[in-house]
């Protein structure tokens, strides 16, 4: 007879597993079994599941599990064909759970006709689909079991340990497949936590297995679990003696980041102590949520964390990769996509210090980033030119050679993840000609890899070593010395229930008539407690039980609540600091705080820090400026320095805009455009104008707004600034229409009275000056020169219609325009030495009209103003100092060094 042994705990389980283990680890007839990787450890042998085994005797009936692919596909046919339904690709992802949960329910698809509408969809789609896999010569998983039973023809002596909560297809494959002298290995006992498996013990009885109950302490030491399995089931009077007192602790944490920095704390405590990390394990019940932060501060402390759960392929570096390929061939390697493409990671092997050479030339299409890259890395990317149309099997081998081209396996490699994510990739991409043989469009085919990205799972934080993360399903039946469980706040532990998509627990419970049994809400809460309690047998020496105050939802933090399974333990948690320094990071952060530093000076970085930090803290102050705030305080020889209006202007509106850009030289770095912006509009501009001026200057009577003249000057501008500037202008996004509004506003300007009154003479256009003035050397180009009435007028086109922003006023208003009394005074002596300039104008392009200023400051004004400025570059002071509205920041590219804020206030600026 097979026998069934039962325990409230499963220190006895264990116990008798073991000792069973050992003596039959010789007999071959013998198969252990266990659910998971670290219940097979903990009990010595190799890992092999039950799934395992109805997987090997499918596959000697050469039976195939339909790949995730393949699944989405026929479900999304199934829900099609049977809901009617134009684009079932979402619904395919939220239906499969649900068809999976009704295939594993049951082995056959009948339902009753009294059935309610929903429950007659489901099965019908399940049905379809069904029909789908088997044209194909598939199975759902979820179909396992159910198969392996009708398959399987010799029963097997089977040693069955961790399987406490079996599910009903589980249990049928047992019964059947169980020998006489098998034994399974329950956790059950009287309280109503062990309703489920009570019915079990009933059934196996009931089919003639044999029950054995175990009660053995064989340790007088009691380890955590046999007390925290008692607490938990409301034994009273616990009190062990003071040496029998097990490890259990609760912890309180200010938030999640804290936490996960308690808990590594206390294990690489551990590991100092010569623990090894296959005796610890974290556990949370959102274990995928917590995956990267924990990660992230392993790293930090030195740390060899594990994180054993799947993640879709899309989460990888691997993923992002393709996906952008899939964009760049999808966007025809536009610029910006496929600079970005090139800076990826993965894309190393093509894409290195190839940066600058992408900003000069921004190839915009295949064929230019072609000659790129052929020109640069001696490599022809010819190959990867994009079909319209292809076999699955030839879109395989078109996307091989890119991999291929730009080296990702061996790129991958530099990560485990990566690496074995571009395997799972790889080897996943396999399965797409199973999904037909007829020739699919690009479109098509992209669709397909996106969907697989998201299907194809691989391991989130793969290693040979180092202590894991799970969930607390994934390590039923093992055992740890070192238990840490985290996030256990309510709401989160237990999880809550929440309802199926497709088939809600009211549906269910109408199921239940017709003899389908689906869990229930019930059912569902029950097995969240149970997973607890078993979570509680896992600990041998310590149990570590932790939550934080708050956590985040919905970009905001909210306050949480300790779970209610802390006061079912009996346990009050409460706060605990870091037990050691466990990271350099950590140790600067605590040496940073003291006013000593680091006693010894030994670590560079911290001595830096501390620099940086004093540094940080005289800024925010409102002490004066020092060096690091723009007091440099070495003197700048002005009087070999060309200047130009804009830079004095800069000078006036802010000192360390002009130190910034000038002697630091942070100005932003040119790159080619791709759009009109305000500059290259104004660059245009004057061009045009310039040529047209001049050819007026030839023949007045030309007439200065035919479109054909217009046109032909437009061209010739643009091609000097592709010749000047390495800009092709007409490549812009629809530039012809551009152009036009372009023309149509220089023909306004050129038809108003004032740009050009009949009597004027054009005596020079971009004509530059050089001159001198307190001595600083000052020049410019002044864009129109005229003689009206024996007198010269200075013009300044401005593509905008207002006066630029000047220096500071008395009032710190950036109110005094510069330009204009400069080019007056320092051009108009320089280029007309003896004559009088009357006038200076400022003419707007877009407005039509003179927009000059209604004052403009005197010379002595202009000369003072100078003198003030010398100040500046005599003691090496350029503070921080923008106008009081900030006008001069809105333009200004140096945000992130002058840090300017707040902290200006308590400056007093
Ligand atoms: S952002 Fe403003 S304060 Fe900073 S340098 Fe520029 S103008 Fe000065």
């Amino acid at each position: 007879m097979p026998t069934l042994y039962v325990s409230s705990r499963i220190e006895p389980l264990l116990d008798a597993a073991w000792e069973l283990s050992q003596d039959l680890s010789d007999d071959g007839g013998w198969q252990m079994i266990t659910p998971n990787r670290n219940a097979a450890q903990t009990l010595g042998v190799t890992a092999f599941s039950l799934q395992q085994l109805a997987q090997d005797i499918l596959n000697i009936r050469q039976i195939k599990i339909a790949p995730p692919l393949v699944v989405h596909d026929y479900l999304k046919e199934a829900l099609r064909q049977t809901l009617e339904l134009q684009d079932p690709e979402g619904m395919a992802r939220t239906w499969q759970p649900t068809v999976q949960v009704i295939f594993r329910s049951q082995p056959d698809l009948c339902l009753g006709s009294n059935s309610s509408k929903r429950a007659q969809e489901v099965f019908a789609v399940a049905q379809a689909y069904q029909k789908f896999l088997r044209s194909g010569g598939w199975i759902d998983q979820g179909e396992l079991f159910w198969q392996a039973i009708e398959q399987q023809s010799q029963q097997k002596s089977l040693m069955i340990y961790g399987y406490f909560n079996p599910c009903p297809d589980e249990v049928a494959f047992i019964e059947a497949i169980a020998d006489e002298n098998s034994i399974f290995y329950l956790l059950a006992g009287e309280s109503p936590l062990f309703a489920p498996q009570n019915t079990l013990r009933q059934r196996f009885k009931r089919n003639g297995w044999t029950e054995r109950y175990l009660n053995n302490n064989k340790t007088t030491v009691a380890p955590p679990s046999r007390w925290l399995s008692r607490s938990f089931l409301g034994a009273s009077g616990i009190t062990p003696e003071p040496e029998q007192k097990p490890q259990v602790m609760a912890q309180v944490y200010a938030n999640q980041n804290a936490e996960a920095r308690g808990v590594l704390a206390q294990v690489k405590q551990l590991l100092h102590q010569g623990v090894l990390s296959r005796d610890m394990v974290i556990v949370a019940a959102n274990d995928t949520e917590w995956g990267d932060r924990l990660m992230d501060i392993a790293w930090e402390y030195g740390i060899a964390l594990r994180l054993p759960y799947t993640i879709p392929i899309a989460e990888t570096r691997v993923g992002a990769w393709v996906k952008l390929l899939l964009e760049v061939l999808d966007q025809h390697w536009s610029f910006e996509l496929t600079a970005r493409f090139f800076q990826h990671p993965l894309s190393r092997g093509l894409g290195k210090n190839l940066w600058a050479q992408f900003q000069q030339s921004r190839p915009n299409n295949f064929d230019s980033w072609r000659s790129v890259i052929l020109a640069e890395q001696n490599i022809d990317i010819a190959p990867i030119q994009l079909p319209t149309e292809a076999l699955r099997h030839d879109w395989l081998t078109y996307f091989q050679s890119i991999f291929d081209l730009f080296q990702v396996r061996q790129q991958a490699r530099r990560w485990a993840k990566e690496s074995l994510a571009y395997k799972n990739w790889s080897e996943g991409l396999q399965e797409l000609p199973e999904l037909g043989t007829a020739a699919i469009t690009w479109s098509q085919f992209r669709e397909e890899m996106l969907t697989h990205l998201n299907l194809l799972q691989t391991v989130a934080g793969p290693g040979r070593e180092g202590i894991e993360l799970h969930n607390l399903r994934s390590i039923v039946g093992a055992q740890y010395d070192y238990v840490f469980v985290i996030d256990g706040r309510e709401g989160n532990l237990p999880k809550p229930i929440v309802n199926d998509a497709v088939l809600d627990f009211y549906e269910r419970q109408q199921l239940e008539s017709q003899g389908i049994h689906l869990t229930s809400a019930l059912e569902s809460a029950q097995k969240e407690t149970f997973d607890f309690y078993s979570l509680l047998q896992t600990p041998k020496k310590s149990f570590v039980f932790s939550y934080a105050k708050t956590f985040p939802r919905h970009g905001s933090y909210e306050q949480s609540e300790p779970s209610s399974y802390f006061q079912r333990l009996g346990l009050i948690p409460e706060p605990t600091s870091l037990p050691i320094i466990p990271s350099p990071e950590i140790a600067r952060q605590v040496y940073l705080r003291r006013s000593h530093g680091d006693l010894l000076g030994t670590d560079d970085v911290l001595i830096k820090a501390i620099h940086a930090w004093q540094v940080e803290q005289q800024r925010e102050s409102s002490g004066p400026p020092n060096e690091y705030d723009g007091v440099v305080g070495i003197p700048f020889d002005y009087e070999t320095h060309w200047f130009s209006a804009s830079q004095l202007t800069q000078l006036g509106q802010c000192p360390f805009k002009w130190f910034a850009n000038k002697l630091l030289k942070l100005g932003e770095i040119e790159e080619a455009d791709s759009e009109l912006d305000p500059a290259l509009k104004g660059s245009l501009y004057h061009k045009v104008l310039e040529i047209a001026l001049g050819a007026y200057q030839q023949d007045t009577t030309i007439n200065l707004v035919d479109n054909d003249r217009l046109m032909e000057w437009f061209q010739q501008a643009e091609k000097y600034i592709a010749d000047e500037k390495n800009i092709d202008v007409t490549q812009f996004r629809a530039w012809e229409y551009q152009r036009q509004e372009l023309s149509a506003t220089l023909k306004r300007v050129m038809l108003q009275p004032d740009f050009l009154p009949e009597s004027v003479e054009i005596l020079a256009l971009e004509r530059e000056f050089k001159g001198k003035i307190e001595d600083l050397k000052v020049r410019g180009y002044i864009d129109r020169i005229d003689r009206r009435e024996e007198s010269l007028v200075f013009i300044d086109y401005k593509s905008g219609g207002t006066i630029p922003k000047g220096i500071k006023d008395q009032n710190g208003k950036a109110k005094i325009d510069l330009q204009l009394p400069l080019y007056k005074i320092v051009g108009g002596v320089s280029l007309y030495p003896g004559e009088r300039v009357d006038k200076i104008m400022y003419y707007s392009l877009s407005k039509a009209k003179d927009i000059s200023p209604r004052q403009v400051i005197s010379e002595t004004e202009l000369r003072e103003i100078l003198e003030g400025f010398k100040q500046y570059f005599q003691t090496g002071t350029y503070p921080v100092a923008p106008d009081r509205d900030r006008e001069a920041c809105r333009y200004c590219s140096n945000e992130l060094v002058c840090r300017q804020g707040d902290r200006l206030e308590r400056k007093g600026v």
